[in-house]
Formats: C-alpha cells, sequence, structure tokens
C-alpha cells in the first residue's frame, strides 16, 4: 500500500515559486494571517518561534518534513498562537509628547516644526529627544540618530570590555537585525542591532559583554558563559530582560 505523503523537499524542486515555503501561504494565512513557514536544515523536529517584535509566528520546518503533519501542529496550536500575537506590544511611533527609553533614560518626545529650516536636527539630551524639521516626517531622520548614538555607545563599551581580556575589536556595527541581537565573526568584527539603543543599560551591557566574550570563546560553553557574567554589570538582570522583553525594543518608531 502506498501513502501518498508530500514532502517538503519536494518544494526545493518546484521551479514556480521563488522561495519554497510561499507555496504553503494560503493554508498559513488560514490558521493566522501572521504565520509563515521556515524549512530548516538544522531543526530537529516542527516549532513555533515569534519573531522579535512579537508580530510574526514563524512555523519551523524540518527538511523531509511532511507538509501535513506541519500543517496539523500547527493546527493545534492555532489559539496560542493567536494569543501569543495578541501579546505585541502595539508600536509607539517618534510623534512629539511620545515617550520612549533611550539610552537607559525615559525621554519625552518634541518636535517642533520649522519650515524654515534647510536640515533636520535632532538632539538627545536628559529626559529629552528634540527635533527641529522642515520635514512632515522626520522619521529616518531620527532614526539615523540613535543608530549614530547606538553605535558609538556600544563601540566604545565593546572596545572597554576586550581591553579587560586582551582582545581587540576590529569593527562595531548597527544594522535593523530581526533574529538576533548580536553577532561576532572571527576576525573581531561585531555587530549589533541598533535598536539596543531603547533597551536598559543592563540589557545592552550584558549583550555587549555577551559579543566580545565570543572573542575568547567562539561557542557558548561553560567557560563562555563565565566569561560573558564575568564582563557583564548585572548578568542576570540583563540577560533576564532581552530574553523575556525583547519585542518591546521593536515598537519605537
Ligand atoms: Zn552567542
Amino acid at each position: 500500500m502506498k501513502h501518498q505523503i508530500e514532502r517538503i523537499q519536494a518544494a526545493f524542486l518546484n521551479p514556480d515559486t521563488a522561495k519554497p515555503e510561499d507555496r504553503h501561504n494560503a493554508w498559513l494565512a488560514e490558521i493566522h494571517p501572521a504565520l509563515k513557514m521556515r524549512i530548516s536544515k538544522r531543526a530537529r523536529r516542527l516549532a513555533l518561534r515569534l519573531d522579535h517584535d512579537g508580530r510574526t509566528m514563524h512555523l519551523v520546518v524540518p527538511v523531509r518534513f511532511s507538509v501535513r503533519k506541519a500543517q496539523q501542529f500547527a493546527l493545534e496550536h492555532r489559539e496560542w498562537i493567536a494569543s501569543k500575537l495578541a501579546e505585541a506590544p502595539p508600536p509607539i511611533p517618534f510623534t512629539d509628547g511620545a515617550l520612549i527609553p533611550i539610552l537607559g533614560e525615559e525621554r519625552s518626545v518634541q518636535v517642533i516644526f520649522n519650515p524654515d529650516r534647510k536640515i533636520t536636527k535632532v538632539e538627545l539630551s536628559p529626559g529629552l529627544l528634540r527635533i527641529t524639521t522642515n520635514r512632515d516626517d522626520p522619521g529616518s531622520r531620527i532614526v539615523r540618530h540613535l543608530k549614530n548614538e547606538a553605535r558609538a555607545t556600544m563601540a566604545g563599551l565593546a572596545q572597554e570590555k576586550a581591553a579587560l581580556i586582551g582582545k581587540s575589536v576590529k569593527e562595531v556595527q548597527v544594522r535593523d537585525t530581526k533574529s538576533r541581537w548580536g553577532s561576532c565573526a572571527p576576525d573581531g568584527r561585531i555587530c549589533f542591532s541598533w535598536r539596543l539603543v531603547f533597551a536598559p543599560w543592563e540589557a545592552m551591557d550584558y549583550v555587549v559583554a555577551h559579543e566580545v566574550a565570543h572573542l575568547a570563546h567562539m561557542n557558548h560553553s561553560a567557560a563562555f558563559w563565565r566569561q560573558c557574567a564575568a564582563l557583564s554589570e548585572n548578568y542576570e538582570s540583563g540577560k533576564n530582560w532581552i530574553r523575556n522583553n525583547g519585542a518591546e525594543l521593536m515598537r519605537y518608531g
């Protein structure tokens, strides 16, 4: 007797779609509009993973897994998926009067519209993020400014921590990462999510300590975690905050 089970792997061979996952969009959307599929070579079992921003749920499917089983799994977790996605914190745009934590301090956003200005000026001072602009939407200018603040702060912190263990940081970049807060290349280049600028101080400090500790240990061994704890100001609370509240960082702007 032959069972006809469609294999996920077969999707790779289908030349009609750009991404093999895309052909499953219809039934995924029926379960939840924010449910997407990710086919993973590393995954051993089916899993549901929420994005950092809390707005997309990924159904992680190992290669060669049956679509029917994946579908059944997602259906069984339908209510759980909906409840998790409903927990996403609402966005907070950079509008006049908004309260936004920046570099460990709550700041009130002040937008001053001035049609005579040539360029948008963004100033960060205690308790305040002041924007003087001739633009209707200065959002991209604000982000650019905050990215620079984030990069400068984390680069300084990374150099300091690296010096403590006799290592050097080659370069620090900030990016718009979705799935990780930081990464470290073997040649000493470190990359962070610029959105850590919205994190409490100990959480940013922990992420920097984590990546710097990778300069000494390119793994997550016990020795790595000891190094990471030693380089962190407040290891426990920083690590816990980022694990439990990461979605908070994605809501601003
Ligand atoms: Zn790591």
